[in-house]
């Protein structure tokens, strides 16, 4: 059997009580994830199938931030954002800030298959969804009791604390972002990443997670990478394409590329910032400068390997 590779992360943030209390819980939501993605590429099917089938896992999964679960804006509202690329041929599509569609990865995959476009955003990234007839809730569907009384909480502070939003951000990062790479075993590699953003987050906001080149890149030549973490760093420093740059033009090997951005070339950035990563010879590699990053991995049919904090 020629070589199959899934992995997954469920965000890079500080720790929290939340996954304190729910570390089995957070496990075992990856290890679902990542036997979503295995499934398929044991039976042949591509490494966009899997990574598709990985995240939706986890965007259906209210622990994290992404689909159900996804984290409420200023105004108490979801505003979902993903992506996904295809590393065969480069095509990708992404959607920003969208509301009431279950799956936004699948939307984004919708978008890259089946518009003329790669990024839609808003209320067009909505009718569209609804065009191609993918599956939409309710606004209440998406909101858990603890992002709720999380907003709430926020809310009454920004009352008390006018103009605190910088330390706010710092302060509510308690779960996380999803993201998917995989290499099925026609040697083709995939990404994809979907997120709810940051909490109490400005209405409007784009994540990074939905840009392409910086939360989602995918070269079947270079390598497969998805990006979590405080979404603005990993905008200046254009994490996704600056790993596949590093790999492809000092040569350097993805853990050591992944270990370099994360540690070296971003040392001085005081944010979070992590990835996963597989390159063409199903080497998976990770890395984040964070307390803690949700990850696990799966190649071929050995046991698939999960944790949370740093080793
Ligand atoms: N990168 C995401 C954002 O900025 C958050 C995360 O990865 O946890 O919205």
């Amino acid at each position: 059997m020629k070589k199959i590779v899934i992995a997954v992360h469920g965000g890079a943030g500080p720790d929290s009580a939340l996954i304190r209390e729910n570390i089995e819980a957070y496990q075992s939501g990856l290890e679902d994830a990542l036997s979503a993605g295995h499934s398929i590429l044991k039976k042949g099917g591509s490494s966009v199938d899997a990574v598709e089938a990985a995240i939706n896992m986890l965007e259906n999964n209210p622990l994290f931030n992404a689909g159900r679960g996804s984290v409420l804006n200023e105004h108490a509202q979801v505003e979902m954002d993903a992506s996904i690329m295809n590393g065969l041929d480069l095509n990708c599509g992404a959607v920003s800030v969208v509301q009431q569609v279950k799956n936004p990865v699948t939307l984004a995959r919708a978008i890259m298959e089946k518009s003329s476009h790669i990024y839609l955003g808003n209320s067009g990234a909505l009718a569209f969804a609804r065009q191609q007839g993918l599956e939409l809730r309710p606004d209440a569907y998406f909101i858990t009791e603890y992002n709720y009384n999380q907003y709430e909480e926020e809310a009454q502070h920004q009352t008390a604390n006018p103009g605190d939003a910088g330390e706010r951000q710092a302060r509510r990062k308690d779960h996380g972002t999803v993201g998917a790479v995989a290499l099925d075993e026609y040697g083709n590699l995939a990404a994809a990443t979907s997120t709810g953003g940051l909490e109490n987050k400005t209405s409007g906001r784009i994540a990074d997670s939905s840009m392409i080149g910086v939360g989602t890149y995918a070269d079947n030549k270079v390598c497969a990478v998805s990006c979590t973490g405080d979404g603005e760093y990993l905008m200046q420093h254009v994490a996704g394409f600056h790993l596949h740059a590093i790999m492809e033009y000092k040569g350097m090997p993805i853990v050591d590329a992944c270990n370099y951005l994360i540690h070296d070339r971003c040392k001085a950035v005081e944010g979070d910032m992590g990835l996963i990563a597989i390159d063409p010879s199903g080497t998976v590699a990770f890395a984040f400068n964070s307390e803690r990053m949700h990850r696990g991995w799966r190649i071929n049919d050995e046991p698939s390997e999960v944790s949370i904090y740093p080793e």
